[in-house]
């Protein structure tokens, strides 16, 4: 397989379409067991996680509602770093079966930062989807419920992942030479 370029790195196939699709059905399957006669409602993170939440949504035959966000990321006034804040949340959550949906989780810190908010409106569970996980460089403790690949610690780029604004529409997931 050939390598493609994206801006000015090269990047080798890691994951044809055929795994990817494979492997999202079964995250679909495990799904419909755990919430079964449920309703949960998937909160996709913006811009990365929308193909995934697409083939994953596909793949669901229990009743479901989704919605996506984004995240915004801004310096706090106090000097705790970066502060986490969502845009397009409109959904009230309290008693709500929520099912967070993530392309990658890298550090965990995005993530680790933002639950606290969505879990103060009091869902009655919270669990997270992500499709990749880079599991040598995560530095925030987070459970992830389901986990599509555990990956190295290496840029990816592809369904829904973007080198620099590109890539997002490969089929495949790419990683960097
Ligand atoms: P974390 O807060 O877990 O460190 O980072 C999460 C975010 O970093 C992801 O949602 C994604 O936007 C970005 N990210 C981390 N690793 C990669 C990668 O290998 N490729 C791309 N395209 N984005 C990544």
């Amino acid at each position: 397989m050939p390598l493609i370029n994206v801006h000015d790195k090269s990047f080798d196939i890691y994951i044809s379409e055929e795994i990817l699709q494979q492997r999202i059905k079964e995250l679909a399957a495990e799904i419909n067991k755990d919430y079964s006669g449920k309703r949960p409602l998937f909160i996709a993170i913006l811009n990365g996680s929308f193909m995934f939440a697409s083939d994953l949504f596909k793949n669901l035959s229990i009743e479901a509602e989704l919605c996506f966000i984004k995240l915004a990321s801004y310096k706090g006034m106090k000097s705790s770093g970066n502060v986490v804040t969502s845009i397009g949340l409109e959904d009230d959550l309290f008693g709500k079966e929520v099912i967070i949906v993530e392309d990658i989780v890298d550090t965990g810190k995005t993530l680790h930062n933002f639950l606290p908010k969505l879990i103060h409106q009091q869902p009655k569970s919270m669990k997270i989807a992500t499709l990749l996980h880079k599991s040598e460089a995560t530095e925030f403790s987070l459970k992830l419920d389901y986990v599509g690949f555990d990956i190295p610690n290496k840029f990816v780029v592809g369904y829904g992942l973007d080198y620099d604004g590109l890539g997002r529409n490969l089929k495949e997931i790419y990683q960097v030479v």
